[in-house]
């Protein structure tokens, strides 16, 4: 096995991060996942083992966000190097700093370190989040990859400033001499399988969900992706010739809360009972969400349904992305063959 790896993904236990590693090794690339502890080492290894991938070219080393220590040496070698790592909390923190300082600085160190080791390409996983709240759209705008969040505005929760931070802070690296070529992700709320019982936020709702604790859902609704697709999105960005200094949106279709509770009872009927059972007025969210913090994370998304585009993603990556639906339906199935719903 070579030492240096083809490709460094950061990040390895996160949920994006173990499909996308299963997708560079299932097409033949040594790979090397950052972790912030050893302790999770074997537990990756198992989950990209079930994602249909032989982990023996896979090796880890430990490098946290908030400190430089490590990151040279993690990305020293590699060809690419894919920078998912990055908090996504289920409740938002008091002080949004805890997340975007790590999220800002964390993607700064990987691609200075990746600079300094003169590693050729970094793709970033930002997210739609970065380009679905700029101030001054008018009603039916269709977003695209030209547009990009404004972090000022007052009604973003700390993790969506968080991604436009990181995303703006890259690009603003990435026009520096010595930096490497720099290729954005943009995924929508992501679904698909899940790989082992340490769930991403995507996954934790459907806990929620499955307790009965909402029985009803505030009319929100976001365009899906399936995570199979992302990780094929990211593989494309790693190598593909004429992808770099471009963003792309990876997203599909549009599912309500309500629609992802029906999908749940669809294809878990035990659980036709939990699930919410009608829609809730805004004004009644927007009461509620001033008691409820875990609630004022929809907010910016009451009201509107964006139009978007995935044009480009589809033909310069040469995705052909899956259904929201079969996303969905994936991701519950693979809960209850974990036996977490
Ligand atoms: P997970 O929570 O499953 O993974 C997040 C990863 O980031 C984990 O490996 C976590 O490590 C790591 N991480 C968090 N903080 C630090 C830190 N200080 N230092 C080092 N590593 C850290 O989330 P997802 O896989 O769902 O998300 C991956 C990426 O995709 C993120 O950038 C997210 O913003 C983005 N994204 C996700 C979407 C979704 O719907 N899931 C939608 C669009 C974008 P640990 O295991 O130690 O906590």
């Amino acid at each position: 096995m070579p030492s240096d790896p083809q490709v460094v993904v950061t990040g390895a236990s996160g949920f994006v991060a173990k499909h996308t590693i299963a997708e560079f090794l299932r097409g033949g690339h040594s790979v090397r996942g950052t972790l912030r502890s050893m302790t999770k080492a074997e537990d990756v290894r198992r989950a990209v083992s079930r994602l249909g991938a032989d982990p023996a070219k896979l090796t880890f080393i430990v490098a946290d966000l908030v400190n430089d220590v490590g990151w040279e040496e993690a990305v020293g070698g590699a060809k690419a190097v894919v920078h998912t790592a990055s908090p996504f909390p289920m409740t938002q923190p008091e002080n949004p700093d805890d997340i975007i300082k790590p999220a800002r600085d964390g993607t700064l160190r990987v691609l200075k370190a990746a600079a300094n080791a003169a590693v050729p390409r970094v793709v970033l996983t930002s997210s739609t989040v970065a380009i679905f709240y700029p101030s001054d759209r008018p009603k039916g705008h269709v977003y695209s990859e030209d547009d990009f969040t404004d972090e000022t505005r007052a009604d973003l929760t700390p993790y969506f400033k968080s991604k436009t931070i990181a995303e703006k802070a890259a690009w603003d690296f990435a026009r520096s001499r010595e930096a490497p070529e720099l290729v954005v992700i943009n995924p929508s709320f992501i679904q698909g399988p899940a790989a082992d019982g340490d769930l991403s936020t995507s996954h934790e709702l459907y806990r929620i969900l499955a307790k009965g604790t909402y029985p009803a859902a505030p009319s929100i609704s976001f365009p899906v992706t399936d995570v199979r697709d992302v990780a094929a999105a990211h593989v494309a960005g790693a190598f593909q010739p004429g992808v770099a200094g471009r963003r792309y949106l990876v997203g599909e279709g549009r599912l309500s809360l309500f629609d992802l509770g029906q999908i749940l009872a669809r294809e878990l009927p035990d659980l036709r009972s939990k699930v919410p059972k009608f829609e809730l007025p805004d004004f009644a969210v927007r009461a509620i969400a001033v008691f409820d913090r875990k609630l004022r994370t929809v907010l910016p998304e009451l009201g509107e349904k964006k139009a978007y585009s995935n044009a480009r993603a589809k033909a310069e990556l040469g995705l052909s992305l899956r259904s929201a639906d079969e996303a969905v339906s994936a991701a519950v199935r693979s809960l209850r063959d974990l036996r977490l719903i």
